[in-house]
């Protein structure tokens, strides 16, 4: 009676095992976009929180790229919605490339997407939004013979010293980003350089 009950409990370990992986899993997979990969919004949503209280008590810089890909209802109405969804995930692809382990990368809407920065400072920030508009830039997509041109619009904001909520440093960068738009696309543009008067009428 012993062996078998041993091995009947066995089985029942490896069960339970088996069905624990599978529930990881499913919840990591729950995390993200389907289609890109990125972390979804309200995933994004609950793992900055957490970044913000520790970018707030140790007094460590928090950055927030805010991207958006220009003019990308022409590519829909020129290429098809299948052709969109491949240079999404192109876009993705390339972004995270250009991103540290530690950066989350989030789809926070159809063509529009968040990469939050810990242990960086506005100037590091910077110089990696710049890095990845060349990136995006450069990308060669092609669809029957076509290249589809690809540019991308970054907003940049940083928690600063006074610290901030998650909500004040997407506003912030929000608005970097929308003003990245109206001075011509393809920019980078940092929330410090925005007049306070054009960021409140954001
Ligand atoms: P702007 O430079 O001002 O950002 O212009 P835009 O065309 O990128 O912005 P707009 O908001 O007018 O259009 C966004 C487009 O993104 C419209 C929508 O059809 C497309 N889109 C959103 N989600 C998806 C998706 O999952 N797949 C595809 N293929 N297209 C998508
Ligand atoms: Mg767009
Ligand atoms: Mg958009």
């Amino acid at each position: 009676l012993i062996p078998m009950l041993l091995s009947i409990t066995v089985v029942f370990g490896a069960i339970l095992l088996v069905n624990q992986t599978i529930a990881a899993r499913l919840q990591e997979a729950a995390r993200r976009d389907a289609l890109t990969d990125a972390l979804t919004r309200r995933a994004l949503d609950e793992a900055a929180e957490i970044e913000v209280a520790r970018s707030n008590r140790h007094r460590t810089p928090l950055s927030l790229l805010m991207l958006d890909i220009d003019h990308f209802k022409l590519v829909n109405d020129q290429y098809g919605h299948p052709i969109g969804d491949a240079v999404l995930r192109r876009f993705a692809t390339a972004t995270q490339a250009c991103l540290r382990r530690e950066d989350l990368f989030g789809r926070v809407g159809g063509e529009e997407f968040c990469a939050l920065l810990p242990n960086t400072p506005a100037a590091g920030a910077a110089l990696l939004a710049e890095r990845i508009r060349k990136a995006v830039a450069d990308l060669v997509v092609e669809v029957d013979d076509h290249r589809v041109p690809l540019m991308v619009s970054i907003g940049v904001a940083t928690l600063g010293e006074h610290g901030k909520a998650w909500q004040d440093l997407v506003r912030q960068a929000d608005a970097a980003l929308y003003a990245a738009k109206r001075a011509g696309r393809n920019r980078v543009i940092m929330a410090d350089a925005i007049p306070l008067s054009a960021a409140a009428a954001d």
